[in-house]
C-alpha cells in the first residue's frame, strides 16, 4: 500500500484542500514552491501507464479539477502541473498524481 492510499483512508494526516468521490487534493509533505499540491484519484492507479481505457471519465475529471484547485489556491499568475511517471521519470510514489505547483516563477526545463 502506499502513503497514498494511507492519506485516502485517513491512516495519516494531510492538509487536504479539494475532496470529491473521484479524488483528493492535499499539501505536498515537501513543497518545492509556495504552493505545491498533489492531485490523486482515489483510484489506486499505479500511473499513467496503469491507466486503462475505462478510466478516461476519471482522468479527465482530474484534469479539469486541475484549474479549478489552483483558482481556490490563488494561483492567479499561472502554476505548473507535472505528472513524473516511472524511475527515469523522476516517480517515487506510485499511486498516479499530478503535481499543482505555483506561487513563484518557475523555470524551464525542469532538469
Ligand atoms: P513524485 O516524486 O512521485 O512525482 O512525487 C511524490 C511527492 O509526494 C513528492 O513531492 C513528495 O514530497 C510527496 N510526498 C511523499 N510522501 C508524502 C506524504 O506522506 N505526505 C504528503 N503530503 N506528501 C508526500
Amino acid at each position: 500500500m502506499t502513503i497514498f492510499q494511507k492519506i485516502i483512508d485517513r491512516e495519516i494526516p494531510a492538509d487536504i484542500v479539494y475532496e470529491d468521490d473521484l479524488c483528493l487534493a492535499f499539501h505536498d509533505v515537501s513543497p518545492q514552491a509556495p504552493t505545491h499540491v498533489l492531485l490523486i484519484p482515489k483510484k489506486p492507479v499505479v500511473s499513467l501507464d496503469g491507466l486503462s481505457a475505462d478510466d478516461g471519465a476519471m482522468a479527465g475529471h482530474l484534469l479539469l479539477k486541475v484549474p479549478e484547485i489552483a483558482k481556490q489556491l490563488g494561483l492567479t499568475n499561472g502554476y505548473r502541473t507535472i505528472i513524473n511517471t516511472g524511475e527515469e521519470g523522476g516517480q517515487t510514489v506510485f499511486h498516479l498524481h499530478i503535481h499543482i505547483m505555483g506561487g513563484r516563477s518557475l523555470n524551464w526545463p525542469p532538469g
